[in-house]
């Protein structure tokens, strides 16, 4: 008889020491405006409810007779001209012009948190965003001679992301495919519509199949900055059912980085998913474990509650004016290995 078979929950998986299942981190809008609160041109990064007022879009929907009360929230008014003929024009135009104006933004060249962020967690982890901007995948390009970066997916689709739709290739927005060296097509962005419709466009089915594998063998959740509006119900409903599959509630951490005036609307609506002894509510990026032992942040942790053997944080990250600083720093962070 193992351990394992007289408690309630999953105990983490490892192979020669090496922790095998992931640390899934959840970024919301909070999490990029944290980052990139302008581009590198100083291009506002827009919300939803307002992106026609920075797109410069509004003159196109006063055309179409839409008072400023409509107007007033995008989201909403974006859900009632979908999909109706009277609108097909429009809804194009929107659509163009929402993902042509994420397309132009570009990371700020000095170190963002979305590079540390990326460069907090290993191969075996994975990043969901529900973002659209591009930071993320322009972090991870520029990280990623630091090797060992982990996934990212992207269940609402977004702006960085091309695809070769032959070769079944995710790639880099504007890049060529690297099998058949055709130009990448613009990853859709999934807009908002009332009802999201995930099984639509098969790139999206299969980004919302990953996120639902690696939060169902996730050893640890961090949300940062989602709100998890109630037009996400599915993400939320997958988020349920991939947690109850992973059984690990009772000693996974689940940490929720977001602003101090939202903690007890965010601790309530996460409340399903950790057992209150392991979350841990910060208030900024640096507050959290990734920062803390980024490369082992639940190494680290398991090591202190499973073994009594709390291990060093010599490694926390620190602030670093330059990216390659940043980068050097990080290749000096061996001890995922275990072997220590
Ligand atoms: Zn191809």
């Amino acid at each position: 008889m193992s351990i394992q078979d007289i408690l309630p929950y999953r105990l983490p998986n490892f192979k020669n020491k090496r922790l095998l299942d992931p640390h899934v981190v959840i970024v919301g809008a909070g999490a990029s405006i944290a980052a990139c609160k302008t581009d590198k041109n100083g291009r506002e990064v827009p919300l939803l409810k307002n992106i026609h007022n920075i797109l410069r879009l509004t003159d196109e929907l006063e055309k179409y007779n839409f008072s400023n009360e409509q107007m007033g929230d995008f989201e909403k008014l974006f859900s009632d001209i979908y999909g109706r003929d009277e609108y097909k024009d429009l809804q194009e135009k929107l659509e163009f012009e929402v993902c042509n104006y994420f397309s132009d933004l570009k990371i700020p060249d000095e170190p963002t948190l979305y590079d540390y962020l990326v460069l907090s967690l290993t191969e075996k982890d994975a990043i969901i965003s529900f973002n659209w901007d591009p930071f993320l995948m322009q972090a991870y390009r520029r990280n990623i001679d630091v090797g060992n970066l982990p996934e990212l997916i992207f269940p609402h689709g977004n702006s960085g992301v091309g695809l070769c739709n032959d070769c079944k290739v995710k790639g880099y927005a504007g890049c060529l495919c690297p099998n058949c060296f055709k130009a990448l097509e613009q990853m859709p962005l999934l807009y908002p519509t009332g009802k999201k419709d995930y099984n639509s466009k098969s790139i999206i089915k299969n980004e919302w199949n990953r996120a639902k594998d690696v939060l169902s063998r996730a050893a640890g959740i961090t949300v940062y900055g989602y709100s998890a509006p109630v037009t996400d119900v599915e993400a939320v409903e997958l988020m349920k059912s991939a947690i109850s599959i992973s059984q690990m509630k009772d000693i996974a951490p689940f940490t929720i980085i977001n602003l101090p005036e939202n903690e007890n609307e965010q601790r309530r609506k996460w409340s399903e998913f950790y057992d209150v002894k392991m979350v841990l509510y910060c208030n900024e990026f640096k507050q959290s474990l990734l920062w803390r032992n980024p490369r082992v942040s639940l190494e680290t942790l398991f090591d202190a509650i499973l073994q009594g053997q709390p291990r060093s944080t010599q490694k926390s990250f620190k602030e670093f004016s330059k990216l390659r600083e940043l980068q050097d720093y990080v290749k000096t962070i061996t001890e995922f290995d275990m072997c220590i």
